[in-house]
């Protein structure tokens, strides 16, 4: 306590130096992430302690700032999965037909649950056989038996992988392999007592019936042990994991979100180079006037009166940036963009009136990247190419000279325009293409259970240097001109960087172990 008066009185008696937010990102010039540094201010917490809650939407909270891009090269099921599971929230391209992208949400909104509302059901006729195909098909094989094999009609009984295991015959009828002795709860039961009588039952499954004996619902013991490993999940109030999905702007889109709102998505994303158009304001007074209960994320936009149409259409969330991606040409050949820390500071101030969050698009290199963005005003940043190369984004490892590496590429790039990515930057029917984006490869990052707590971890350390505990404290330390920063000349880049060895090894990213440090 006495430290902290201190502190006080020094800060009442010093006068700040180095520069505010606004005297940073004065007028005339354009800054990115390096050209600037954060001064230090005082800790009196553990970097633990740190909570970096955000919103990603104006309603949508998640634990963990992290948003994966849609692009075909990152963000599919697993990695929406994955991602939701540690706290972020992944975002899942449309490069593909409605159903695929439908079924790439369907399969997070399944992949963890409390009640599982529409359990796949089958009848005492059907056959060992058909309980294969479901495993194949959908990964589970623990099945509620009613009579007619549908919710809703009466329950006679389970199957799960232990009736089965063991059958040679996978032409047996159902019926003479279920187990026939449940423990079921009733309808109306909270999820934490059905848990408890879950835990208690030593069973896998609890199926939730109704007076009648009808079957209503199901509860896995695994979703149970995944909330345990997982403390910071982003979940709906049902216990699903929080996905988002993207679309284009073009009106046979409207479609595709009907499909996606049907499939359960959270947030639809609004994917367009540059946001402010006709056609995306279209698309969002359609999306806000037919699905009101939907958070729209819209743009790209980099400057402000771009993202004040958006706002007035009614987005939830801005994404910005208009050419820092790692795989982006765009700068270079429309000659259109803006440096991306100036884009975000002054998107995010203007946004903040409204209770708008905005997201920090491209450029992201690692956690000195995630922390700036946050100090310049992002709730959240969102990542390409730091993804790319976890076991979770899409595509098999390869070796390229002696690496093991996985393909990353633009959705503008050649390559992912032909396979449909055109959305997103070409004029329907052209035949010439002009690339916005490059295809390449990226390092092997491991898996994202090992990764994105090691970047989170790098982060609160950040928090902790910087003297906030949480994003809004950063928020209201920048706005107040308490949050100080310095420009960086490219000699103190220099300096700001490994120099002057012979030799050294980078470090490991992902294959750290954080809890032991
Ligand atoms: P609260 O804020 O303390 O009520 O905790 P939560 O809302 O996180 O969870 C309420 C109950 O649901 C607790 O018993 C949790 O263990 C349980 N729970 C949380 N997530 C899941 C899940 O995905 N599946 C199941 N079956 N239970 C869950
Ligand atoms: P199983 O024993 O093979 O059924 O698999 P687990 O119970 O270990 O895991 C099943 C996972 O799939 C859990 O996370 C469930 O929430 C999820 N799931 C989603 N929909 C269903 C469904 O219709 N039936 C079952 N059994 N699980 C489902
Ligand atoms: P990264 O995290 O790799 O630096 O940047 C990812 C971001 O770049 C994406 O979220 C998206 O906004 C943008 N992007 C994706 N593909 C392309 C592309 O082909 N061209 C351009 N200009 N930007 C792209």
């Amino acid at each position: 306590m006495a430290v902290k008066q201190e502190q006080t009185k020094i800060k009442q008696s010093v006068e700040l130096d180095g520069l505010s937010g606004d005297e940073l990102f004065a007028r005339g010039k354009g800054l990115t992430y390096d050209d600037f540094i954060i001064l230090p201010g005082y800790i009196d917490f553990q970097a633990s302690e740190v909570d970096l809650e955000t919103n990603v939407t104006r309603n949508i909270r998640i634990k963990r700032p992290l948003v994966s891009s849609p692009m075909d090269t990152v963000t599919e099921w697993k990695m929406a999965a994955y991602l939701a599971l540690l706290g972020g929230i992944g975002i899942v391209h449309y490069n593909n037909t409605i159903e695929e992208q439908v079924e790439h949400i369907r399969k997070v909104k399944r992949f963890e649950n409390g009640f599982i509302v529409d359990p796949v059901v089958l009848s005492p006729k059907h056959t060992v056989m058909d309980v294969d195909k479901i495993k194949r098909e959908h990964g589970f094989s623990g099945i509620p038996i009613t009579e007619d094999g549908t919710l809703g009609s009466k329950l006679v009984g389970i199957v799960t992988n232990r009736d089965i295991d063991f059958e040679k015959d996978r032409s047996r009828p159902l019926s003479e392999v279920m187990t026939t002795d449940l423990i079921t709860a009733k309808e109306g039961v909270t999820l934490h007592e059905a848990n408890q009588i879950l835990k208690r039952s030593k069973k896998g499954k609890l199926p939730v019936v109704d007076d009648e004996y009808r079957l209503v619902a199901l509860l896995s013991r695994r979703d149970l042990l995944t909330n345990k490993d997982f403390p910071y999940a982003s979940k709906s109030a049902g216990k699903q994991l929080l996905v988002g999905a993207a679309v284009s702007t073009r009106p046979q889109d409207r479609e595709r979100v009907e499909a996606l709102v049907a499939a359960g998505a959270d947030i639809l994303l609004i994917d367009s180079a540059q946001g402010y158009s006709i056609y995306q304001i279209e698309m969002l007074k359609f999306i806000k006037e037919n699905f009101p209960g939907i958070d729209v994320i819209a743009g790209n936009v980099v400057s402000t009166r771009q993202a004040a149409a958006l706002i007035e259409a009614g987005a939830d969330a801005l994404r910005i940036g208009m050419g820092p991606g790692s795989i982006c040409i765009t700068q270079t050949m429309m000659a259109v963009g803006r440096p991306q820390a100036t884009a975000v500071y002054h998107c995010a101030k203007y946004a903040r009136q409204y209770g708008i969050p905005v997201i920090a698009d491209g450029g992201i290199q690692g956690p000195g990247h995630i922390a700036k963005a946050l100090a310049i005003g992002a709730a959240t940043v969102m990542a390409g190419y730091l993804l790319a190369g976890t076991a979770e984004a899409p595509g098999e490892y390869f070796y390229e000279n002696g690496m093991r590496v996985k393909r990353y590429r633009g959705m503008a790039s050649v390559e992912a325009m032909k396979a449909g990515g055109g959305k997103r930057y070409l004029d329907e029917g052209d035949r010439v293409i002009v690339p916005q984006g490059v295809s390449g490869t990226v390092l092997d990052r491991g898996s994202l259970v090992d990764y994105v707590p090691y970047l989170m971890k790098g982060l609160q350390q950040a928090f902790q240097d910087m003297g906030y505990r949480t994003v809004s404290e950063l928020h209201e330390a920048l706005y107040s001109g308490e949050l100080r920063f310095e420009h960086r000349t490219p000699a103190a880049q220099a300096e700001g960087t490994v120099h002057s060895l012979h030799t050294f090894s980078p470090p490991k990213f992902g294959k750290i172990q954080v809890d032991s440090y």
